[in-house]
């Protein structure tokens, strides 16, 4: 049996169901597939940014376990002091819920959804795609890869958006009220004691989300320093349940994320924030930016999707640039780095308009004046520096 539908997403994920709602929204018939039987889980940290929050466009309170107001910070496991802000920083929850309530509001805006639907083959026929599920084919005229950074679609049409990737290992901890209550409004971060990244703490209703992440070839140490972190919180490593690993992928500067008929969102997009491994914030604008270029090209007003490509530029290339040189430079620095966060007011001000999204990556270098230019030549030295490293490790 084959069906018929204006666009086809791939993946409801924040990315797919955004990009499905939007489309529907705007009167297109859309179908989103999902090879996971919903509401389905996702190792993620389910922290929401506030800036993610806005570009959600929703209200996430009814999927909001905590709203976060501070952060924890400590520099290898050692001492460590709160920061706090009298606004919003981020919302906590659980993939489950959030990824299961936007699959509904697409739903709600006229999408259809099947989800248990793992699709194999992807064919571009000029300029129709046709989607292979099971025994189901579908045909569109557009399709949305956001099938996630171990999804099929960018490799099926040939694109290679990827330069390089971390990963992440977590698990959950269920806490006692006092635990839960001395957590309620802050998360923890410990930086600088893994290579390209850091370990966390998120609270959610009745659990910490404790996770560490890193470039990729910490991987196989991750599970050792999850309980080393876990014991520095003085949490019993023990308890410990659902651990969990998987990839984040940072995109290669200027690679396509289009052919055809066909547009990639989220990680599927290779989004990630280098600096902080945040993913949702990308998948929402992304998601959007997607359907408003296929809404375009349905409509015949563009003849191709090559304006999702400059959208996505114009909104997010500067940004990963400037996130992967902050990243390169705090990584080197990172006593510095900390010392900053703990007593200049100005520099703790900037990281959490960065986190709220009232000014961007590339405005924090900006206000450093000349000296700038240096730190942008220092940090491409040290990114190709560490490609290198990785390249030999290869
Ligand atoms: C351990 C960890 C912690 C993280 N913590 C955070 C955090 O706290 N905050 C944050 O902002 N980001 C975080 N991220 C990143 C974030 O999880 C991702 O960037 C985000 O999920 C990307 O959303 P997406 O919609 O692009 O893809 P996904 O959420 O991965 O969704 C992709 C969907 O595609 C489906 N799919 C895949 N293959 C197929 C197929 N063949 N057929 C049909 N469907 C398919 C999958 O089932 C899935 O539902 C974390 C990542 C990791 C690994």
């Amino acid at each position: 049996m084959t069906a018929t539908y204006d666009a086809i997403v791939l993946g409801a994920g924040p990315a797919g169901s955004t990009a499905a709602r939007e489309l529907a929204r705007g009167g297109a018939r859309v179908l989103i597939l999902d090879r996971a039987r919903f509401p389905r889980d996702k190792p993620c940290g389910g922290g929401v940014t506030f800036r993610a929050d806005a570009a959600s466009e929703l209200d996430l309170a009814p999927v909001t376990e905590r709203e976060i107001y501070g952060v924890r910070i400590s520099i290898r496991m050692g001492r460590r002091f709160e920061r706090t802000s009298p606004r919003l920083l981020a919302r906590m929850t659980q993939r489950a819920r959030l990824d299961s309530y936007l699959v509904e509001q697409a739903a709600a805006a006229g999408a259809g959804f099947r989800d248990a639907s793992p699709v194999h083959g992807v064919e571009l026929d000029g300029a129709a795609v046709r989607v292979r599920a099971g025994s189901d084919v579908y045909e569109a005229r557009l399709l949305i890869g956001a099938d996630g950074v171990n999804g099929p679609s960018a490799k099926i049409i040939g694109l290679a958006p990827l330069s390089e990737h971390a990963v992440a290992f977590e698990a959950n901890y269920p806490a006692d009220a006092a635990t839960m209550d001395d957590w309620s409004r802050v998360i923890a971060l410990d930086l600088a004691g893994v290579p390209g990244g850091y370990g966390w703490v998120f609270p959610k209703g009745d659990h910490l989300n404790i996770g560490v992440g890193g470039w990729q070839y910490v991987g196989p140490t991750l599970r050792q320093r999850l309980s080393k972190l876990c014991r520095y919180y003085g949490f019993d490593e023990s308890r410990l349940v659902g651990f969990r690993g998987y990839r984040l992928p940072l995109r290669r500067d200027d690679a396509p994320v289009h052919r055809g008929a066909v547009m990639l969102a989220g990680d599927a997009a290779c989004l990630v924030d280098p600096l902080s491994g945040e993913g949702i914030w990308a998948a929402f604008v992304s998601g959007r930016l997607a359907a408003d270029e296929g809404l375009r090209y349905l409509s015949g007003h563009v003849p191709d999707l090559s304006g999702y490509q400059r959208a996505l530029d114009a909104a997010m290339r500067d940004e990963i640039v400037a996130s992967r040189r902050l990243q390169a430079i705090l990584q080197r620095l990172p006593s510095f780095s900390v010392l900053m966060l703990k007593y200049n007011g100005t520099f703790w001000r900037y990281m959490t308009e960065i986190i709220r999204g009232e000014i961007a990556y590339p405005d924090l270098p900006r206000k450093l004046g000349p000296l700038r230019h240096a730190l942008d030549r220092w940090a491409d030295w040290e990114i190709a520096h560490h490609r290198q490293l990785i390249a030999r490790a290869c």
